[in-house]
């Protein structure tokens, strides 16, 4: 039997990583369930947001489903994503980010962007240095294996789901070492994939291109910090972050989890989405090659498509469990 390691995580976490462990028992899957304490929550209890143990327990299973935790702004703790993307070495994070229709709050129809973004590198490597009281300095580290292996990654996934367009983003007319690396890295790659459209594309060029027509994007593949905001971006044009479910991938170990964060605004209401948690435990099973991950993605697709049941950030009026209910009835 496969063994989960479950972060229910801070806020919203709570919530709607239940709704997802609900979704894949009801599809009879043999999971076992292991269950570990991160995050903010963590911290407060033990002074520790995550502990040595819980990764040695997380390395032991074969995959990680995980809810959002909450990271102070400035000081304070580590974010548990960045510790577990780096300290397991999951260096593809696969965002995507499909909308159902302009009814239900999307501001495109059609759009369906695979964003995968680099996950160990870039400007959140963790190397920061005090200069003094008044200057700091953060790192933006690219290397040529890291460039290497999230550009194939892109390929490989484009080949893979089908996918007829990669489209490298950076900032090479600025960031001249590492973004011109990453450039040269992507452009002797897509080389190498002849079936594979290619184009290049800067940063803020992108974005804007992503706001008028996102349709014109298929597979983006990109740094760490453009890929974080990017994601967003891509999301809030299919109607909510609510949607957005994410695999971070590595050689050795995969986590599963939601792309938005623990959303203190509406944490404790009962009404947060529970799409992103569902649909990302839907690519876990893909990914540790159990059944049951199309039979979700086509129950979540029917719920949205019908607009019943939605909760109130894609306009509706439900709440976490009866979108979750709604879901296990279509399944
Ligand atoms: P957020 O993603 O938590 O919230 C942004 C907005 O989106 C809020 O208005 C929120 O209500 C809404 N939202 C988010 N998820 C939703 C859902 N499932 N359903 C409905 N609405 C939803 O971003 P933030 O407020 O900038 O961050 C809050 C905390 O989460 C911070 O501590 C941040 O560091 C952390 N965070 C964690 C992760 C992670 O664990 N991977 C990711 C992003 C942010």
């Amino acid at each position: 039997m496969k063994r989960i390691a479950v972060i229910t995580g801070d806020g919203i976490g709570r919530e709607i990583v239940p709704e997802a462990v609900r979704v894949l028992e009801a599809v009879e899957v043999e999971l076992d369930y292991v269950y570990i304490d991160a995050g903010e929550g963590a911290f407060k209890k033990t002074g520790s947001a995550i502990s040595a143990e819980a990764i040695k327990t997380m390395k032991g299973c074969d995959a990680i489903l995980k809810g959002p935790t909450t990271t102070p702004l400035g000081g304070g703790f580590r974010s548990i994503a960045v510790t577990l993307r780096q300290e397991l070495d999951m260096f593809a994070n696969v965002r995507p980010a499909k909308s159902y229709g302009k009814k239900y709050g999307a501001v495109h129809d059609n759009v369906d962007i695979v964003i995968v973004r680099e996950n160990t590198e870039g400007l959140y490597c963790g190397i920061e240095i005090d200069e003094s009281d008044d200057v700091k300095k953060s790192v933006l580290l690219a290397t040529r294996n890291g460039c290497e292996r999230i550009v194939s990654y892109a390929f490989e996934y484009a080949k893979k789901n089908n996918r007829k367009k990669v489209t490298a983003v950076h900032k090479a007319n600025i960031l001249k070492k590492t973004g011109g690396l990453f450039s040269s890295v992507a452009k002797e790659i897509s080389s190498g994939y002849p079936g594979i459209e290619f184009d290049e594309k800067l940063v803020d060029a992108c974005a804007m291109l992503m706001a008028k027509e996102p349709q014109k994007f298929d597979v983006i593949v990109t740094t760490n910090l453009f890929g974080d905001i990017l994601s967003d971006l891509a999301l809030g044009l299919t109607g909510s972050i609510g949607l957005g479910a994410s695999a971070n991938v590595g050689e050795k170990y995969a986590m599963f989890e939601a792309v938005h964060g623990s959303a203190s605004d509406i944490a404790g209401k009962g009404i947060a989405n529970p799409a992103s948690i569902i649909l990302s435990s839907a690519m876990m099973l893909d990914h540790i090659g159990l059944e049951g991950g199309s039979r979700i993605r086509n129950a979540v697709e029917k719920c949205l498509k019908e607009g019943k049941k939605l909760t109130p950030d894609l306009g509706g009026g439900a709440t976490t469990t009866e979108f979750t209910d709604y879901v296990i009835s279509k399944l």
